[in-house]
């Protein structure tokens, strides 16, 4: 969970981005070749004495230190030229501003938060994915330019939407599994959980980040059949490979465009 304020401006921009995005199965591309270096920050949100929601013995904490642990294996061995770092390795309390001054030092070119909701609804379900709105869509960095902390983010307002664009597709994607074992239609690799859409917002836990960042909330623990496959090992095993999917094909679609990853 995160503390949201929502601009109203956006709501047209939030309804046909929303249009857009939904039952998009993108193409599988061949990450092997074409990803130059990259660094990519992997947050597991909360940790510590801070548990984030939990249900059922079900803690947040645990559930994003597991599935980002899963990511950066999967990065690390699909590419060797991707480095990948968490903002907290182990069950210990990190402040935002610790993660944010880490993830930037790294001069990383991505960042991913990963949290759990919960819903007040029992019935809703799924997965939402979070980019950074702001008071202004667009930004260029002036060499003398002194940039506050909270404005640095608008800098990456473009490529964070195409961040979270690409994770929510390769969330909704049929993907080819990894477990070369199974066959037939087995062979597809589906995510559990629905679907609620991409969604623009100011993010309190990205405010500060220098580089296009992305919030995703993987499931609600307030739902009954989320909890249950939340607990599920190869459930997060598979949640972790459709993310790791959404991450490389941004990446590489970003060194194939003429932007280039943001400048810092
Ligand atoms: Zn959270």
């Amino acid at each position: 969970m995160f503390r949201i304020i929502i601009y109203n401006l956006f709501f047209l921009l939030i309804f046909f981005y929303n249009i857009l995005s939904v039952n998009t199965v993108p193409p599988i591309i061949d990450i092997k070749s074409s990803t130059e270096t990259a660094i990519v920050i992997l947050d597991p949100a909360h940790g510590g004495g801070d548990f984030g929601v939990n249900f059922q013995g079900v803690y947040e904490k645990d559930i994003t230190l597991k599935i980002c642990k899963l990511i950066k294996k999967k990065l690390e061995s699909s590419n060797p030229k991707i480095s990948v770092f968490l903002t907290r390795e182990g069950d210990e309390y990190k402040n935002k501003d610790d993660r944010i001054m880490f993830s930037n030092n790294k001069r990383a070119n991505i960042f991913v938060s990963i949290h759990c909701d919960f819903i007040q609804n029992p019935h809703v379900s799924g997965y939402k994915v979070y980019s950074m709105a702001g008071k202004e869509l667009t930004g260029k960095k002036e060499n003398s330019e002194l940039i506050k902390w909270d404005d640095v983010h608008k800098y990456h307002i473009i490529n964070s939407l195409k961040l979270a664009s690409f994770l929510h597709q390769y969330l909704q994607a049929r993907l080819i599994s990894e477990d070369s074992t199974l066959t037939g239609n087995e062979n597809d690799d589906v995510l559990p959980f629905l679907s609620r859409g991409t969604d623009i917002a100011y993010l309190y836990p990205l405010i500060g980040l220098d580089m296009p960042s992305a919030l995703i909330e993987i499931c609600n623990l307030n739902n009954n059949n989320d909890v249950e496959y939340i607990k599920n090992s190869q459930v997060l095993d598979s949640v972790a490979y459709h993310i790791k999917e959404g991450i490389i094909n941004f990446l590489n679609f970003i060194n194939q465009s003429n932007e280039g990853i943001d400048e810092k």
